[in-house]
């Protein structure tokens, strides 16, 4: 294949019959007819081209200076590279390095010095959590990273300090928490966590309130924080083969959600077999009765601690019943209407066994709280 510069002729280099420098519009230049003065390649594709790490290495090393100051584009992919070779910091105007299906072990210091990359892609590698340099927060360009099909056990540190993240790929590893240092991924769009072993996700990731695509599926969650309600932009959730049994009833107020994806989840039929209810304390009857009755009370007449335990009553979520709850509650799944698509359990809580059947709630609605009754529904949708 003819090559655009004599001088890309490596002995790695011509040793594939792949590897080629590109025009802008990806067209393969003929260098006999390259025009004098024209800008190099803004592409250079060593994919599929039997190169381990040091083959790279010279070929991005022997490459004239214009082709280091034109190429924006490193296309490395399905070689036997261990590592990213030093010679990839000549390339000042690099955005964009594919490095995916290779054999990385680490992510070297030179990469920061990249300070202009916009994208990297290391899908199917052997990084783990150690293998990234503790200044990659140097590539404040950097928008898109890919890291699925790694050997992550835990979320790496040093990707959180990367805060212009836009895009994140961390499916198909073997990670098993979110760290809650998550919240400082502001910019985060897409966030791909599909195929890891994650059984919890933090509050905090209801701060990241740009984020339109969370994929969590064919992980171990059990549910979900309600601080997902937050995430305003959402367009797609998809949570397919986890442990989920019920949804948080806040999930309603994502108006903006388009897809939502719960197949193969224990949902509901798990959940109505766990249930449990403990009977509530005397302490717990008394203040219920002293709400339910609207006994006044004040802190004149009441230790603070009790009077704080009666303000943090929990109205019961049956619309017929009046009656609250503290710490005793029941797990009550509500079928609602979302999107007008799908009929989704949400997870409530109730007063007493009694109210899971609507027909005799353990404390009847007088007229006067049908104004109650009208606004819980609106909610619920
Ligand atoms: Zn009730």
């Amino acid at each position: 294949m003819a090559s655009a510069f004599p001088s890309s002729s490596s002995s790695a280099a011509s040793s594939s019959s792949t590897s080629s420098a590109r025009n802008s519009a990806g067209q393969h230049e003929d260098g006999d007819r390259e025009p004098q003065g024209s800008p190099g390649p803004s592409i250079l594709d060593h994919s599929y081209a039997g190169m381990e790490s040091h083959d790279l290495a010279e070929a991005l090393a022997n490459q004239p200076s214009k082709v280091h100051s034109s190429v924006e584009t490193i296309l490395a992919t399905n070689n036997s590279l261990l590592t990213i070779p030093d010679s990839v910091v000549r390339y000042r105007n690099l955005r964009l390095l594919d490095l995916s299906n290779n054999q990385l072990t680490e992510f070297p210091d030179c990469i920061t010095q990249c300070v202009n990359l916009k994208t990297i892609s290391a899908r199917n590698n052997l990084l783990e959590e150690s293998s990234f340099p503790k200044n990659l927060h140097h590539l404040v360009r950097l928008n898109e990273l890919h890291l699925s099909g790694n050997l992550l056990s835990r979320f790496p540190v040093e990707v959180l300090e990367v805060t212009s993240l836009q895009i994140l790929h961390l499916g198909g590893n073997r990670i098993s928490t979110v760290p809650k240092g998550i919240r400082s991924l502001k910019q985060l769009e897409v966030l791909y966590l599909g195929g890891n072993l994650i059984n919890d996700l933090p509050f905090e990731i209801g701060e990241l309130n740009q984020l339109k695509v969370f994929v969590l599926c064919d992980n171990r969650l059990e549910s979900l924080p309600t601080s997902v309600s937050n995430l305003k932009q959402l367009k797609s959730l998809l949570l397919h083969r986890n442990r989920i049994t019920a949804l948080p009833v806040e999930l309603i107020k994502l108006r903006n959600l388009l897809e939502l994806s719960l197949r193969d989840n224990p949902l509901v039929n798990k959940f109505v077999r766990q249930m449990v209810y403990n009977p509530p304390s005397l302490m717990e009857l008394s203040a219920r009765t002293v709400k339910l009755k609207k006994i006044p009370f004040s802190t004149n007449e009441l230790p603070e601690n009790l009077f704080e335990y009666l303000t943090c009553a929990h109205q019961c979520v049956n619309p017929r019943c009046k009656g609250v709850y503290f710490d005793t509650r029941v797990e009550h799944i509500k079928f609602v209407d979302f999107c007008g698509k799908y009929r989704i359990p949400l997870l409530q809580y109730l007063c007493s066994p009694k109210c899971s059947d609507t027909q005799s709630p353990a404390y009847e609605v007088s007229d006067s709280d049908s104004e109650d009754e009208r606004i819980r529904r609106v909610l619920l949708g």
